[in-house]
């Protein structure tokens, strides 16, 4: 299947290479991160039940994010671009065993752990159309306000020092392990830097 994963550490560009990758490839972008944050800001059962472990960085459970993802699956025709799922081999073997060869390409976006920091406690986010501003590498034209929904931008509640050194050490725990199991279809992005340089690199494999 023609679907893409985007693999990497907490800061690492996801979603800001999601919104590239959307625009110039016609994938559509799912990020998991973003549903369950609507989820929670509509107050929803599943909102109420996920909203402390998403504050404190912790994962929510495989069964949970595979319900949801398989919600969004069955209503979906379009090439995907997962951003942020799978995020366990439980839930990679899970998504194996419904939809085999899922993937066809696993980039993973690599970034000195340093950068991811300053990437992380900088980091705006627009709570309406999900696009992600940097106060210094990266910001929006007017203060505080998104470019493209005009909304009022906010940092994220689990963005901040202490959670993101419990994210950090979750992702290499959990996530970064996937990297082995997608082996044969991964490809690694030098994702430090400048972002018009690893758009390129990225166009240069997606096209
Ligand atoms: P993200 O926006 O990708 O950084 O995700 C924000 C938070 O949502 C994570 O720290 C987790 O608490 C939760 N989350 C997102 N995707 C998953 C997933 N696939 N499995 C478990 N928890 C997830």
């Amino acid at each position: 299947m023609n679907n893409i994963l985007l693999l990497g550490p907490p800061g690492s560009g996801k979603g800001t290479l999601s919104l590239f990758i959307e625009q110039q490839f016609g994938y559509k972008h799912l990020s998991t991160g973003d549903l369950l944050r609507d989820e929670i800001s509509k107050g929803t059962p599943l909102g109420k039940t996920i909203a402390d472990t998403l504050k404190q960085g912790d994962l929510v459970e495989d069964i949970t994010m595979v319900n949801l993802l398989t919600e969004k699956l069955a209503k979906n025709t379009m090439p995907l671009l997962l951003d942020g799922f799978p995020r366990t081999l439980g839930q990679a073997k899970l998504v194996e065993e419904k939809y085999p060869n899922f993937f066809s390409k696993v980039l993973y976006l690599n970034v000195p752990e340093a950068d991811l920091i300053t990437r992380i406690t900088k980091r705006l986010i627009c709570p309406k159309c999900n696009a992600v501003y940097n106060q210094i590498t990266n910001p929006p034209q007017k203060h505080n306000i998104c470019d493209q929904c005009h909304s009022t931008l906010m940092q994220r509640n689990d963005d901040t020092l202490e959670v993101f050194s419990n994210r950090l050490a979750t992702y290499k725990k959990q996530t970064h392990p996937l990297l082995g199991y997608y082996a044969d279809c991964a490809i690694t992005i030098n994702a430090q830097g400048d972002i018009t340089k690893i758009q390129e690199e990225i166009k240069k494999v997606l096209s």
